[in-house]
């Protein structure tokens, strides 16, 4: 391969070009990101930047050097806005195009929005410059804010809103929010955080209307009321960027569909990160982020599927000077069992361990402030699912024979 494109100048792109040139490829390596910015970190952007704990050079992902070294051609501020049929013509949004052997989709996801008419003070969370506007909204005195979606972005942005020591309320649409991540009953243990964090949390209830004319001044709800608001944060999930490849030949179905080891129905085409649907799942986090482009490097570099990805998914989240640890795949009916502490009362400082079974094998753990024992039970998950792996792939190699 002579060319390999990176299109995706974030996490996974700049972990792809990392894997590019660890696994040897020394032809030219282009990188299009269409933020005018070089690679920056986004966990920062809803906890320490917005608290303003964190500067903006605290988020860079990659510095002088390492570009140097990479020696790769970064085209910044510029959008893919097309791929041909083959995968192998990238066209950019300043009519310029980038003929490529290879390439590596990592375009990432877009917040999704509510529709606002422009209102001044409503916001979405997603890049820096969103992440400038907000802070910027946040230091003009005491506010009340409203976040809009009980996720991650809306825990996060609560509780950072919350130690500016504005008045916070967030409006979840289910009767309970991170229920799909933590299961119901962990769920509602973590619910806690908000009421002990002095954030008001209204679940069951939609929301059917911004209020305000230039600036936003009230949220309305679909049982009726209205929350006055002054600065309100939309955080109801993500969108993956895939609509600049609606012309070429992938198939895109919330996201670039790949086998187990990243490649598309093209061999010469990966796709790693936020937009990329992985042996059928879509993974949202940073970890994911970061050790798919290994894989589909090597499996781009190959020409084929040489390896593939089944980590065991990980995710972190800060909320309230609390660090929640989740690892596994937990499916809705696992037993959840408290191993370490006591959440009889909720969440205390003290934090706890939780495991989730089913058929006697753990298959996911929750911890919070626990990071010691919570790595002990990550590892013993990584090596039962190694062992499920290769017991499953003996079976069937011996079934095959
Ligand atoms: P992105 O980071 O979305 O990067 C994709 C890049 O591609 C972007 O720069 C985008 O602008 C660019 N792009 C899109 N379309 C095009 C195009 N057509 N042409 C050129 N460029 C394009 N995860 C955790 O596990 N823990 C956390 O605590 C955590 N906190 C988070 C806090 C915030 C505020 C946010 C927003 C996310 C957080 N995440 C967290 C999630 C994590 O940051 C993402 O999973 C990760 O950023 C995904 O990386 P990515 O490179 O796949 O996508
Ligand atoms: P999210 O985690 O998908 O949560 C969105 C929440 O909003 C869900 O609980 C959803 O409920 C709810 N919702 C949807 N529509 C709503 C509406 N109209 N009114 C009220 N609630 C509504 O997405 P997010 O919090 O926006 O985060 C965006 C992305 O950033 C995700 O990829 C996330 O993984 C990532 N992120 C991760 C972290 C972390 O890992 N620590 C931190 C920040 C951001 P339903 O589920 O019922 O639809």
């Amino acid at each position: 391969m002579r060319t390999v494109t990176v299109v995706g100048a974030s996490l996974a792109g700049l972990y792809a070009a990392r894997a590019l040139r660890a696994q040897g490829f020394d032809g030219r390596l282009v990188i299009i990101g269409d933020e005018p910015h070089a690679p920056y970190d986004r966990p920062p952007l809803s906890k320490d930047f917005l608290t303003g704990s964190a500067d903006e050079a605290a988020l860079a992902l990659t510095d002088d050097e390492e570009r140097a070294d990479l020696s790769a051609e970064w085209i910044l501020g510029v959008r893919a806005r097309g791929l041909d049929a083959r995968g192998r013509t990238v066209l950019l949004d300043d009519g310029r195009t980038v003929t490529t052997d290879g390439l590596v989709i990592a375009t990432g996801a877009s917040a999704r929005g509510l529709p606002a008419d422009g209102l001044a003070g409503v916001h979405t969370l997603r890049t820096l410059d969103d992440a400038r506007r907000l802070r910027q909204d946040l230091t003009r005195g005491p506010s009340r804010v409203v976040v809009i979606g009980g996720g991650f972005i809306g825990a996060e942005t609560a509780s950072s809103c919350a130690a500016l020591g504005h008045r916070v309320t967030v409006v979840e649409a289910a009767p309970l929010p991170l229920v799909p991540q933590l299961g119901r009953e962990m769920a509602a243990v973590c619910a806690g955080l908000h009421r002990r964090g002095g954030v008001d949390l209204v679940t069951g209830t939609g929301v059917t209307a911004l209020r305000g004319t230039a600036a936003v001044t009230g949220v309305e709800l679909a049982d009726g009321r209205t929350l006055p608001a002054d600065v309100v944060i939309v955080g109801i999930g993500v969108i993956p960027n895939t609509a600049w490849l609606a012309g070429s030949t992938l198939a895109l179905h919330d996201g670039v569909l790949c086998d187990d080891g990243c490649v598309t129905a093209l061999a010469q085409v990966v796709a790693v990160g936020d937009v990329a649907r992985v042996g059928g799942v879509r993974a949202e986090h940073w970890t994911s982020a970061t050790e798919q482009p290994r894989v589909a490097v090597a499996n781009l570099l190959a020409g084929r599927t040489v390896e593939t990805s089944r980590p065991v998914p990980y995710f972190w989240s800060d909320q309230y000077g609390a660090r929640l640890q989740f690892a596994g795949r937990r499916r809705e009916g696992d037993r959840v069992r408290v191993v370490e502490g006591d959440v009889a009362e909720g969440v205390t400082e003290d934090g706890f361990l939780a495991l989730y079974e089913r058929d006697g094998r753990t298959t996911a753990a929750l911890s919070v402030n626990r990071p010691r024992p919570f790595m002990r039970a990550r590892r013993e998950l990584a090596r039962e699912t190694t062992q499920t792996t290769h017991t499953t792939e003996t079976r069937e190699t011996t079934a095959a024979s």
